[in-house]
């Protein structure tokens, strides 16, 4: 087998920049396909976190002008990965998260900062770094979908076109009057190219042009392809389902491991699960909730949005509460759902405990520390905390949507039965059947043999990236020519 050499295109990149899972999956992608001889090159915006972290980088390309000021090409190896910077400051050196300024308020001029990289991959793409030419492109989400349009309408031979979908609530429309500004010929703006309902869909774009479409579980892929979820894209994806799949996510199992994670007040494995006890008295203490070893103890973290259901969460706390459980939450989001449970705190002092941030450690320590951890999440493309709750022994309790529906085993009857369970499950996403699943967890955490077996069943699952390295791998050689 020959190296496959993959040029990924991408707004965000762990351990340089991120806000949410893409980064995560970029980041994890080149170590983890490394063992399939697949050699990923990533191009990023050079905001200033990516330039800091390139500042011994080597300029390999001038652009005179992207979109508005010259810019060049820095390429350097970071963290053990090969990172290509667009480094134009007029777009990118800027304060604040990749895509709004320090008011929250999303930058007016995205959809040029995002044109500028995805003509430059489109560029690279093509071969404009002598040396390099990739086989395969991988653009993730829509701020690298417009990749694919400059890379249809260039002259010569291009390399196959992978678009993965993290999460198609994020679109990126645009208003129809900038087309002339994006140097496509006027033949793009239809419903065959770039065009989506009068506007121009840069998403829509790399689902259009591209050769395989995948997105990041295959419950999500199945679900996207409905007019319920599709988000007004579904009729494309239907059209195009011959060619799209879905592949889970891993999770980063170095980062992410109870033997050796440094957060924990004990570290444990399979064989020495009872230590947990330990991270639940620290958690507690933490907390400040009531040291009490024998309570069921549900942990909770994540953005605090709709889409992750927690509002249906704030409705079930006296279910908590009437349950004889406790609640640990880490997240951060909408204003009115921080209150909620800063409100829940005062009514129930050591039952209910919340920490309004985001904490790396804390979110281990929660991890650790919980028996269960709830993602009762309306739509989860993947999601990371049932993969982390799986490897920690603790119970996922989860909505049986997308990801979540893919990765835990439902402890109904059959499944326990036959001793393959791992969690709980539950459908349709209300507060009804939300309260009925914390009734179900809490019961089965007063049958211990049942909830070891459990913990053990999913202690035991493969949650890596090495499964879904193989699947890609796979994937990007089915487009190499014969
Ligand atoms: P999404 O990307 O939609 O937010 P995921 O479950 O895919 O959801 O990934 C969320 C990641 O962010 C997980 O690694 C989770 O542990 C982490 N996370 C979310 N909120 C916090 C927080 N307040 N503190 C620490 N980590 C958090």
């Amino acid at each position: 087998m020959t190296a496959l050499r993959v040029l990924a295109v991408a707004s965000e990149i762990y351990p340089l920049i991120k806000t949410g899972g893409l980064a995560d999956v970029v980041g994890a992608l080149p170590a983890a396909l490394a063992p399939e001889d697949v050699l990923v090159r990533t191009i990023v915006p050079g905001y200033p976190s990516v330039m800091a972290a390139l500042s011994s980088g080597e300029t390999v390309m001038s652009i005179g002008d992207a979109f508005g000021a010259p810019a060049r090409l820095v390429v350097g190896t970071v963290a053990g990965m090969d990172v290509i910077a667009l480094d134009a400051p007029h777009l990118f050196d800027r304060p604040g998260n990749p895509y709004s300024g320090p008011d929250g308020k999303d930058w007016p001029d995205n959809w040029r900062r995002f044109a500028a990289l995805s003509r430059a991959a489109a560029d690279v793409a093509l071969g404009a770094l002598s040396g390099y030419r990739p086989d395969v492109v991988h653009c993730h989400d829509w701020q690298a979908g417009l990749t694919f349009a400059y890379m249809h309408f260039s002259a010569g031979p291009r390399p196959g076109a992978v678009m993965t979908i993290h999460n198609l609530a994020f679109q990126g429309q645009f208003s129809p009057a900038l087309f002339h500004m994006l140097g496509l010929p006027d033949e793009a703006f239809a419903a065959n190219g770039i065009e989506y309902y009068g506007a121009i869909g840069y998403l829509k774009a790399g689902l259009y042009y591209a050769d395989r479409i995948t997105t990041v579980s295959p419950g999500y892929a199945a679900e996207i392809r409905t007019p319920e979820e599709g988000m007004g894209l579904d009729g494309l994806l239907r059209a195009r389902s011959g060619v799209m799949s879905g592949i889970l996510n891993g999770i980063d199992a170095d980062a992410w491991n109870p033997k050796t994670d440094p957060h924990l007040a004990a570290n444990y494995t399979k064989k020495t699960v009872a230590d947990r006890a330990l991270n639940k008295t620290a958690l507690q203490a933490r907390l400040g909730l009531d040291q009490d070893p024998t309570t069921p103890l549900l942990g909770v973290v994540t953005r605090l949005t709709w889409q992750k259901g927690i509002d249906l969460l704030l409705a079930n706390i006296p279910t908590v509460i009437a349950e004889g459980a406790q609640l640990a939450v880490l997240g951060t989001g909408e204003p009115g759902m921080e209150d909620g449970f800063r409100a829940a705190m005062g009514f129930h002092p050591g039952r209910i405990g919340a920490v309004i941030g985001y904490d790396e450690g804390l979110a281990h320590q929660v991890l650790a520390g919980s028996d269960a951890v709830l993602v009762p999440s309306r739509f989860e493309p993947c999601g990371l905390t049932q993969l982390y709750g799986l490897r920690y022994g603790t119970i996922p309790v989860v909505a049986r949507v997308g990801g979540l529906s893919d990765t835990v085993v439902d402890a109904n009857p059959a499944a326990l039965g036959r001793g393959v369970a791992t969690g709980v499950q539950f459908a349709p996403v209300t507060y009804e059947m939300m309260r009925v699943a914390i009734e179900r967890t809490a019961a089965l955490y007063r049958q211990p043999d049942v909830w070891k077996k459990m913990q053990a069943n999913g202690m035991v699952s493969d949650v890596s990236w090495s499964d879904p390295a193989r699947r890609y791998a796979a994937l990007f050689r089915e487009l190499l020519p014969a």
